[in-house]
């Protein structure tokens, strides 16, 4: 199993769900069979019992799950049908392992937080596309921002996926905001330096980072990104604000991303480039 990580930084409401469906898109056309998993690292056990008017509406799975929104950008957008444990929360994860500890699964041993690693791999496998066997590619959403407490668990665990995987195996997609200030008018890299360094000071460094902004990104604004944060200039996605999120794929595409995302996983058979017209 390859893994894909979308994480983000600066703020939240980026469109870390929107890139993550569209970067299942491009893989998926490239022939690639994909799943998903988004986390939610507030405790929380679900979205069932959270205010629409904080939280957004609750996407229903086909088996009752009540989960995140973004569960149903992946549905409509790679054609899945997810199970409730592909939406991942803290709730979830708390009271799994002390269900188990309970009923003395754990023989005695000290609990010790590899249970989001074991979850990521067991939902990884099961096939949500209709097809038999496990995916090619599981795209792993982790919802927040770099440097929130809640999500420090998972950032971890996660940071223990990667290792364990190997470095063909994994793809780190770090999203973030490019913000012009407007007595300057100029694309501000800074925040996005800093949530690049927070994220490596956990461990993990990204491979990719996918820029939102208003506007295209200059040309010395990603020389600057690229410089500064330890990313190829090839590495450095463009997702500008687009008047439908459709968009957003075929912006991935004309960027060539799915090239660069197939060499960091060492997937160099696979065909392309996608039509996703
Ligand atoms: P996050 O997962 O980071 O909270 P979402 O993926 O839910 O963010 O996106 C937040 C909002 O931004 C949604 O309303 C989405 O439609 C919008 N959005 C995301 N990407 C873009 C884009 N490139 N252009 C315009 N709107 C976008």
């Amino acid at each position: 199993m390859k893994y894909v990580l979308v994480t983000g930084g600066v703020v939240s409401g980026l469109g870390k769900g929107v890139t993550a469906s569209s970067i299942g898109v491009v893989l998926k056309a490239c022939g690639l069979r994909v799943t998903s998993i988004k986390i939610d690292p507030y405790l929380n056990t679900d979205a069932g019992t959270m205010s629409p008017f904080e939280h957004g509406e609750v996407f229903v799975l086909d088996d009752g799950g009540e989960v995140d929104l973004d569960l149903g950008n992946y549905e409509r957008f790679l054609d899945l049908r997810l199970t409730r444990d592909n939406n991942i929360t803290t709730g979830k994860i708390y009271q799994s392992v002390l269900e188990k500890e309970r009923k003395g699964d754990y023989l005695g041993k000290t609990v010790q937080a590899n249970a989001i690693k074991d979850w990521i791999e067991k939902v990884s496998a099961i096939p949500v596309d209709g097809k038999e066997g496990s995916a090619d590619v599981c795209v792993i959403e982790l919802g927040g921002t770099v440097g929130d407490i809640e999500s420090m668990p998972f950032i971890e665990a996660l940071r223990q996926l990667f290792f364990s995987t190997g470095p063909d195996n994994f793809c780190l997609i770090h999203v973030s905001l490019v913000p012009v200030l407007g007595v300057v008018g100029e694309q501000k890299t800074k925040p996005t330096q800093h949530s690049v360094r927070e994220l490596r000071a956990l461990g993990l460094t990204p491979h990719f980072l996918a820029c939102r902004s208003a506007q295209p990104l200059l040309d010395n604004t990603k020389q600057k990104l690229s410089q500064f944060c330890h990313v190829p200039g090839a590495n450095i996605l463009n997702i500008h604000d687009v008047p439908n999120i459709w968009h957003v794929p075929l912006l991935l595409r004309n960027q060539n991303a799915h090239e660069a995302i197939l060499k960091q996983l060492a997937l160099f058979s696979v065909a392309t480039p996608p039509n996703l017209q």
